[in-house]
Order: C-alpha cells, then structure tokens, then sequence
C-alpha cells in the first residue's frame, strides 16, 4: 500500500480503473457464469428426469410382469446417452430389477448392487430417482446417475472465454483509463507543476491553469486564490522587507555615523586627555617640562644618584632685562624669544638631563649624573655663550644675556626643595654680580638671603617710621644755567642698615608693591616742597618717579590730583618720570592715565630713554614733553662715538618731534659741551649737584643765586 502511495497519480490512476473494471469484469462474469452453470446444471437434471421419466415408462410394462429382461433392455437403450454413468430400476420394495453402468454395459439384476441414494454431488455427477408409476399406483423406481463432463466442458470454455475478456477489458480499460484519466489528472500535474515551480522559485505571480467546475477546478481555484493572497502578503513582505531593510541601512548608517562620531570623541577625549596630561606637565609655550615634571623628575634622579655614587645639579636661571624686551617689543617677541631660547638650552644638555620653564623667563636645568661640581659650571658656561649668540625675533636681532645659580647635590642640599632655594639664591648673586655669570652655591648665600628677607620686614615698616625721605637733584637749563627743576628722589634711611641705596630697596618696593605707597608719600612729598620752594620764588618744576605698580593700582591720576590739591602746586610745576618700559608694558592704561595728567596740566618725561627698545616715533605717540637720555650713554658721551651718536640722534629727532631733553648723569664739562653743541635743553648730574634733602637743595638754590648760574659741583649726596 505504501508503494501503491509512491507512484504517480496517472499510474496510480490506471491501476485503480484497470482493477475496479477488471473486478467488476470479473464479478460480471461470474456472475453469469454462475447463473449459467446453475440453468444448465437446472436443465441437465430436468432432461435427466425426463431420461428416467421414458425409462420409468418404457419399463413400466415389464416391471408389472416382471419381465427382468425387457427392463435390462430399456436399460440398455441408455447406452445411447453417454453422459449416463449408471442407472438402475427397482421394484415396488425396492428390489433391483436392472442395472446399467457406462463402463459395464445391462448387468443381471442380482447382480446388480443398489445404487446409492440421491444426494448433492455437484463436483463429480448428478443424480435423479423417479417412482415408476402405473395407474397411480407406485410400481418401482428409477435411479439415473449423470456425469457432468458438458457442464465441466463448458466450464473450460466459460474460462477461456473470462480469461479473454479478462484480458480484453484490462487492455480496454487500460487505454480508456490512459485516455480519460487526463482529464483528471492535467490539471492535477499541472497544479503540482505550479505548485513546485512556486516553491522552487519563489515566484508567487505563477498561477496553475484554471480547471472546470469539479473538485480539481476548485481546487485550482482555491490554490490560486492562495497564491494571489501569498502574492499580496508577499508584496507587501517584501514592501516591509524593503521598508525594514532601508529602516536597517538607514539605522546602519545612523550607527555608523554615531559610532565614528563616538569614535572620533573618543579618540578626541584620548587626544584631550593625553593633551591635558602633557599640559599638566609641561609649559604651553616652549613645550618644555613645567615645574610639576621636574619636580618628578628631580625626585627619581634624587632617588638614583647615592646608589650609582655620582652628584646632581640644579641651574636656575633667568634671562637679563627680558623685562624691557617684553615690555618694549610687546609679550609676542618675548614669547617667540622664550620658545628660542628654551630650544637652545636643549641643545646644551645631554638627553636625561632636564630643561624646565617655571614661568616667566625662569628656566631650571636638571644635570641629573655629574662627577664633580665644574660639569655643571661647565655646562653652565655653554648655556651663556649659547644664549649670547644674537636671536632672531621677526626680523630683529636681539641680544640676551642669562644669570644662572648652581646648587649641588649632595654638597649644597639633599633634597629637592633645598636645592631649588639654593640655587634661587645663587641666581640673585650672579644678579647682584652684574648678570651674564654664573655663581655656585656658597654657605653665606643663606646669610644674604636672611638679610634679604629682613630688609623687606623693615622696608615695610619703614615708611610710618619715618626711615623715608626725599632728596632732591637739580635739573639745569643748558643754554642760560638757570635752575629750572629737580627730581625727587626717595631715600631710606635704616637705624641699623644706613643708608641703603634706592638700587637695592627700590627693587625690593616693586616686588612687595610697598612702591605704592612710597610713591604716593614722595609725591605729596615733593609737591608740598614744590609748592614752598614756589611761594620762596623758586618756580622749579619737581620731577618724581612713577613705577609701573602704581598704574596698576587703579586711582593713579586721582592720586596725582589729590597730591596737586592738597599742596596747592601748579600742575605745570609737577612732571612725572615714567620708563619706556611702563608705558610699552600696558600700552592702552598708560596712554590713558597719561592723557589724564596731560589733562590736568602735569608735564610727563620718558626717564632712561634709550635703554628700552621702542622707538621715539612710538613714544611720541604718548602726550610726552620731556625725553631724558639715560645715564649709561651720557657717561660714555665723550668715549665711546656710537653712544655720541646715539646721543646726537636722541636730541635730534625729539627735538623735530617737539619734545624737550634732558641728558641724566652728567658728571664732565666735556660731556657737558657736547650735549650743548648738539641742543640739549636741560642736563641733571653730579657735575651741577647731588640729590640732597630739601634744606641742602635750599642752600644749593641760593648759591646758584649768588653765582648767577655758574656750574656748582655738589658737595656730597646726602
Ligand atoms: P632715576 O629716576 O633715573 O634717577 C636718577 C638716578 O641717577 C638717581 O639715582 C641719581 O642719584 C642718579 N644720578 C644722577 N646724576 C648722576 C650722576 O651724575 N652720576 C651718577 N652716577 N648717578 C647720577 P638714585 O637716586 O640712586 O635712584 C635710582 C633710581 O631709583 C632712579 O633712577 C629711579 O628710577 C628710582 N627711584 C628713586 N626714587 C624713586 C621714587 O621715589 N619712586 C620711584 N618709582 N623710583 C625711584
Ligand atoms: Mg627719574
Ligand atoms: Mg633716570
């Protein structure tokens, strides 16, 4: 049955038409067959009575006179009926009267056994036992056995017969059912067909041929219908395929996107971190390490230093007058000089060994394994003479000088923050020991020191102590010798320390800001003495210094003003001292503090001229009166040509700017006639007077007096 399930439909089919016809063929046959054999078996055993009807009959005469030998004769008339096998006649009781075989012709009745009663024998023969009746009355019986061999014959025949039509209806139903089976099974295959197609292909537009109205028709119909259904879900798959698809690539790419971007912020936040770890260890503008690396460094070479038995050094060094450079050529040059100067320094040190920026124009080298202390003094020597190689800053050729303070590891300290401060002090002494040198660390630096910061204690006591004072110097017109100024001059005078030189707290005062208030006092100072020295008939006009502090401390004109209202002075009797490199460091502030005493009516020098690196034309852009030609080139007038030069050019172009000169520290009559012959309005030296306290200026004044302007050396600088 399974195997009957595999084959194919059309197969299968047949097979099944070609068994029901040939079953029911069969059945049909039989059928007939049956009933055939039936009738004609009905019909054999009727011509068998009517056999023994005649024989019954014929006997009928002879049984009544029992005349034996007439009924073996009626007998022997069945030899004539082949199909008789045996036939016998009995009388009234039943005794055998005559009997007849096939094989053994009319036996003697004695002879003659009795045949055996009637009964079903349909396999072999057929059997009739009639009475023989005369008048009504029973007078024997007849007993006839037939053979079957016409119904078996026909029975062969009938065989042949189904066999043929056996055969003819197989063959007949086969080729009907190869022809009608078609019907049903086309659309069937072609449905299978369309339906493997659609399965292999996908492709959901094919559609099985339509059938008719039967089952397979709407069957077809269905499946297609199925089909446009899938074909619609299908599109509309694929619509949202395509839909969820663009959705994917269009998140995809979205992803893509975020993830680059995430990508690129983190690889930004790596830069940044990386970026803000190198910031925080070294110095934004020459890239070097900063103070927090040395410092790091510094302790590791600490560390190495006692276990490989060898020393260490610190330079701290810083370059000379980088003030005036940043303050004259502006914080762009300084800058670009800085990063210069930090690039040669480099090169002046072996790879581990450290060059730090602590700010500024502060540097520190780390000479992390030397032998002996003259490996740093040696690279110390290299580090000036490479610094004093000419730079080059946008065109301008610039000289710096360094000063450099050494301390020794372990001679001079044995840990980090004591070999800084030492070789910070010794910087102050290659400072103090004019610059451009270089200086070890030596044990009564510490004195220095302590004296340094004990000065600063007492500078700030010192004013309302009334250690301060203010000395006077006069300013004296060239051409006629007259008395026209002076210049106040701030003095200290400690109980202990004496007098110490405005060189030394000067400097000092700026650092602390205590110039403020030293500046405010002598200014008030000296226009109250301004304003008497008037009121005596001494119109001099009084110079005092400002320093760069005291613009930026805000109020600087108020306190001016203050200080004109409180004495009452003229404002033309008061001119202010300001350096070239104040007014270059705030150029916006000073312009506008300067216009406001211009405003006022003060007059305003430019004090040192000549030591900063602006130009004149520049300055004049400033409300200034006065140039004063600073004292290192007056000194060298008469000696050195180029400073005669220089000199000559000052007073020259101020002169055409219209600006009035005054030449400081004139000492010499020569130097005086020079600056005569070439125009100098006013000179301020020694050669006319020291700066003196008010009394002696008093007494100075009417000594000029008295000599009519003759030159009056000073008698000392009190
Ligand atoms: P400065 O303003 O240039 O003052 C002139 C300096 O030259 C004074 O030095 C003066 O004594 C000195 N001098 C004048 N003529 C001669 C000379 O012929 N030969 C020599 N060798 N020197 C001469 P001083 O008094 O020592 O002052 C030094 C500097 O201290 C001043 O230079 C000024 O910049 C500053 N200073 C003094 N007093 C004050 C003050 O009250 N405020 C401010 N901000 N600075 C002051
Ligand atoms: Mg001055
Ligand atoms: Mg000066």
């Amino acid at each position: 049955m399974r195997r009957l399930r595999d084959i194919p439909l059309r197969s299968k089919l047949t097979l099944i038409i070609m068994m029901t016809s040939t079953a029911t063929a069969l059945l049909v046959i039989l059928g007939l067959v049956a009933n055939d054999i039936t009738n004609m078996r009905r019909t054999m055993a009727e011509d068998l009575g009517t056999l023994a009807d005649i024989v019954g009959a014929n006997s009928a005469a002879a049984i009544v006179f029992g005349d034996t030998r007439s009924v073996q004769e009626t007998l022997g008339f069945l030899h004539s009926q082949p199909h008789v096998l045996s036939a016998a006649i009995a009388g009234p009781e039943g005794g055998p009267l005559g009997r007849y075989t096939q094989e053994d012709g009319v036996l003697p009745h004695r002879a003659t056994p009795a045949l055996p009663s009637p009964g079903p024998s349909w396999g072999r023969h057929i059997e009739v036992k009639q009475d023989i009746v005369l008048d009504g009355e029973k007078i024997g019986t007849v007993h006839l056995r037939s053979d079957l061999s016409q119904l078996h014959q026909r029975l062969r025949w009938y065989a042949g017969i189904v066999g043929l039509v056996l055969v003819l209806s197989l063959l007949l139903a086969y080729a009907l059912s190869a022809a009608l089976q078609r019907v049903v099974t086309r659309p069937i295959l072609r449905l299978a067909d369309t339906a493997r197609a659609v399965s292999s292909d996908k492709n959901y537009s094919l559609r099985a041929p339509p059938g008719g109205g039967d089952e397979i028709g709407v069957l077809i119909g269905s499946f297609n219908g199925m089909l446009s259904e899938i074909q619609v879900r299908d599109t509309e798959l694929e619509h949202h395929q395509k839909h969820l698809q663009e959705m994917v690539s269009l998140r995809t790419a979205e992803l893509e996107a975020a993830n680059s971007k995430l990508q690129l912020a983190k690889e930004q936040a790596e830069m940044a971190a990386e970026r803000m770890t190198h910031q925080a260890y070294h110095d934004a503008l020459t890239e070097l390490p900063n103070r927090a690396l040395l410092n790091d460094r510094l302790i590791v070479a600490l560390a190495h230093a006692p276990r490989e038995h060898c020393k260490l050094a610190l330079l701290f060094l810083d370059l000379d007058r980088f003030k005036v450079i940043n303050d004259s050529l502006g914080h762009a040059v300084g800058d670009r000089l800085l990063v210069q100067v930090a690039r040669r320094l480099e090169h002046c040190v072996r790879r581990e060994d450290t060059v730090a920026r602590l700010g500024g124009d502060e540097f520190m080298v780390l000479l992390s394994s030397i032998q002996e202390p003259n490996d740093a003094g040696r690279v110390a020597q290299k580090i000036i003479d490479t610094l004093s190689e000419p730079l080059n800053c946008d065109g301008q050729e610039l000289h710096v000088t360094t000063s450099i303070g050494i301390s020794i590891y372990p001679d001079d300290g044995t840990d980090g923050g004591m070999l800084m401060k030492n070789a910070d002090m010794c910087l102050y002494r290659a400072k103090d020991r004019g610059r451009n040198n270089y200086q070890f660390w030596t044990a009564d630096m510490d004195a220095a020191s302590h004296q340094r910061l004990t000065m600063e204690n007492e500078l700030r006591k010192a004013l309302e102590r009334g250690e301060i004072s203010v000395h006077y110097q006069p300013k004296v017109a060239v051409a006629s010798g007259i008395v026209t100024g002076a210049e106040a001059l701030a003095r200290w005078h400690h109980p202990q320390l004496g007098e110490v030189p405005p060189a030394r707290f000067i400097p000092l005062a700026e650092e602390t800001g205590l110039i403020c208030a030293i500046g405010e006092w002598v200014l008030r100072t000296a226009c109250a003495q301004a304003r008497r020295w008037s009121d005596a008939g001494h119109p001099l006009r009084i110079a005092v210094n400002l320093s760069a502090n005291q613009f930026l401390q805000g109020d600087l004109s108020g306190m001016v003003a203050r200080a004109l209202s409180e004495s009452g002075l003229e404002p033309a009797r008061l001119e202010l001292e300001i350096t070239e490199s104040v007014v270059m460091q705030n150029r916006e502030t000073s312009m506008a503090a300067l216009r406001e005493f211009k405003n006022m009516g003060t007059h305003i020098a430019i004090d040192d001229f000549g030591t900063g690196f602006s130009s004149l034309s520049y300055i004049s852009r400033f409300p200034v009166d006065t140039v004063k030609i600073d004292r290192s080139f007056v000194s060298k007038l008469t000696v050195v040509e180029e400073d005669a030069s220089i000199a000559k050019a000052i007073i020259a172009m101020a002169h055409s700017l219209r600006l009035e000169v005054v030449a400081e520290g004139v000492e010499e009559e020569d130097q005086l006639r020079f600056l005569k012959d070439h125009g100098c309005d006013t000179v301020q030296g020694y050669l006319y007077g020291r700066p003196v306290a008010a009394p002696e200026f008093d007494a100075f004044l009417a000594a000029r007096q008295a000599s009519r302007g003759a030159p009056v050396a000073s008698s000392g600088d009190t």
